[in-house]
């Protein structure tokens, strides 16, 4: 099983634990605030059931899609935003969003300016240009 890679969890207790082999199911259940990172930036963060239920962000929506379902039934049926290409080189970050070569909603905009993180709902704070409906 592949965990997303850039997931992470502040636990009450402890400093954040991020990293590539932090189980999502942890953070689905531990976690009271949950953030996802796209090349080293937060890109959208929130109580974890909003930010499962509702993700703003294409590339947070396309994580918790690939977060295996425990019902073999609805596993089969669900449908999983797939995302193409590679991440950029972390030496070379693209200009505007450092998403827009993967993201199936990139515009002219997306590839000028890089998104701002903002509050869209109370304690959930997403950056993108043309966010998912919540
Ligand atoms: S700002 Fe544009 S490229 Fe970046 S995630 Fe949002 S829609 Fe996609």
């Amino acid at each position: 099983m592949t965990f997303p890679r850039h997931v992470g969890c502040r636990t009450p207790a402890g400093p954040q634990a991020t990293g590539p082999y932090l189980a999502c199911v942890i953070v689905a259940h531990m976690c009271r605030k949950v953030a996802a990172r796209y090349l080293g930036r937060i890109v959208e963060q929130a109580p974890r059931e909003l930010l499962f239920r509702t993700p703003r962000r294409p590339y947070t929506a396309a994580l918790l899609s690939a977060i295996p379902l425990p019902d073999p039934v609805r596993e089969r049926q669900r449908r999983r935003a797939s995302l193409e290409g590679e991440p950029p080189d972390p030496a070379s970050i693209p200009a505007g969003c450092r998403f827009h070569k993967r993201c199936p909603r990139a515009s002219e905009l997306c590839r000028r300016e890089d998104p701002m993180l903002q509050e869209v709902a109370p304690g959930h704070q997403a950056a993108c240009h043309h966010m998912l409906d919540a």
